[in-house]
């Protein structure tokens, strides 16, 4: 058969429903003529993800940002990111096959972090927070570019991409920004607007050529917690944290370029 030698990689969480569409799924792949390897494989031409949003942020990670193009099915969650259900497998699979679909990118967020000792490089999806630990207000100076904004003061700040806008951005009254636009969107947390502390309360999208420089104030460097798309870092002695927008995107199949509008409403409204 004419797939032969063609890899696809499944990807799926704990979760009941998604072993049990890995295997209906996989045995539907390999009636194709599809091979599906045990473990990750890097040659693969496709990573298909079985889960919610949150199995495929984690499988971006897990693979470290592979350039094979992911598609996603959803069981049973949120699913913002995955765009099949398990119902619509046999669909999924000629399309794939006829190559009915678009490869569209997703853009990414980077933060290069300076402490005093050292240098860290961190890539999100959705995004990037940087919080106060234990519940304390954290105060951090605003940069972009060059430009002082602001001096912040509250929960924190999250930087967060296009398709991560409908993530915790959104829950903390950032606005939707449509996946393809490359821009980077600054959502404070909790911000203190009062006679002591004067903070921007609304959120602030930039153009994706602009770097966002914050600095936490120094005597409380050590009390900066950074969230990556769900995951908690600690750095010691944090200098400057820079946020950006890197070369490198992820691809995604798109099967139906109604599908971003059409989710919006279903899964929010
Ligand atoms: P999680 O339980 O994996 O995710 C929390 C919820 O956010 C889930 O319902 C998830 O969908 C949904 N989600 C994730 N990315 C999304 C996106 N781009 N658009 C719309 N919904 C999205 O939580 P986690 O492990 O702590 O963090 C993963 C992500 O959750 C973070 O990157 C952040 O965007 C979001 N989050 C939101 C809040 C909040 O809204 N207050 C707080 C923390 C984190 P599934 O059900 O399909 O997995």
């Amino acid at each position: 058969m004419a797939n032969d030698n063609r890899i696809i990689n499944i990807i799926y969480n704990n979760d009941e429903s998604s072993i049990k569409t890995y295997h209906i799924l996989k045995e539907k792949l390999i009636k194709k003529g599809f091979f599906i390897p045990k473990t990750y494989d890097d040659n693969a031409e496709l990573n298909i993800c079985i889960g919610g949003d949150g199995a495929f942020l984690r499988a971006i990670h897990r693979y470290n940002f592979p350039d094979i193009p992911f598609i996603g099915i959803n069981t049973g969650h949120l699913g913002f990111f995955q765009e099949i259900l398990p119902d619509n497998i046999d669909e999924f699979i000629e399309r794939y096959v006829n190559r009915d679909y678009v490869v569209e990118k997703i853009f990414l967020v980077k933060s290069d972090i300076t402490t005093k000792n050292n240098s860290f490089h961190l890539l999100g999806i959705n995004e990037i927070v940087i919080k106060g630990i234990k519940s304390k207000v954290v105060h951090l100076e605003v940069f972009i570019d060059d430009n002082h904004l602001e001096r912040f003061s509250g929960d924190g700040i999250i930087i967060s991409t296009p398709a991560g806008s409908t993530g915790y951005n959104y829950s903390s009254g950032g606005s939707i920004v449509y996946p393809s636009l490359n821009t980077l969107q600054i959502t404070p947390l909790s911000p203190i607007s009062s006679r002591v502390y004067r903070s921007l309360l609304n959120s602030t999208i930039v153009p994706g050529d602009i770097t966002i420089t914050i600095k936490p104030e120094y005597r409380y460097e050590n009390s900066i917690l950074v969230v990556v798309d769900g995951m908690e870092l600690k750095y010691n002695d944090i200098m400057e944290m820079k946020f950006y927008i890197p070369e490198k995107t992820i691809s995604k199949l798109n099967f139906d370029k109604n599908m971003y509008w059409n989710n919006l409403k279903s899964k929010f409204l």
